[in-house]
């Protein structure tokens, strides 16, 4: 997808701080973090959002959240963290290139949702 922010930045088109790597994704941390850890960790491939991934984009969804853990700690938010992946409009998506924020402490990230 020539024209999305996020494969620009996985073409090394657009800069990024970039806090973990592989084959198949890559983390970086947000340009604007609510928390003082906030890393999005997208798949290299292109996907839209969770409304479009496909069964064959299994292995590369189970790898970003087995390695959310990891890039927590490493980025200083050992003792928890938050994941989120906003979908679509409901969801508030804002960059049409799925990605899972990673967000942390060291001091707890707050209410979940405003309950309804
Ligand atoms: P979402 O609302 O879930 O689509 O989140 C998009 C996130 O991408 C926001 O938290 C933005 O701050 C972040 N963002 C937008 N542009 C960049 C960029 N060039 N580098 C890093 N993060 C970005
Ligand atoms: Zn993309």
């Amino acid at each position: 997808m020539s024209d999305c922010l996020f494969c620009k930045i996985v073409a090394g088109k657009i800069p990024s701080t970039k806090v973990y790597e592989d084959e198949d994704i890559l983390a970086f941390n947000d340009i604007n973090p609510a928390r003082p850890v906030h890393v999005l960790v997208i798949p290299k491939k292109h996907i839209t959002s969770l409304a479009t991934a496909t069964a064959e984009d299994t292995l590369v969804l189970g790898k970003i959240l087995a390695k959310a853990n990891e890039i927590a700690v490493a980025q200083g938010s050992p003792d928890g963290f938050r994941v989120i992946i906003n979908t679509g409009r409901v969801g508030q998506q804002e960059v049409p290139h799925l990605h899972a924020h990673i967000v942390g402490g060291p001091d707890p990230v707050g209410p979940m949702l405003k309950r309804i």
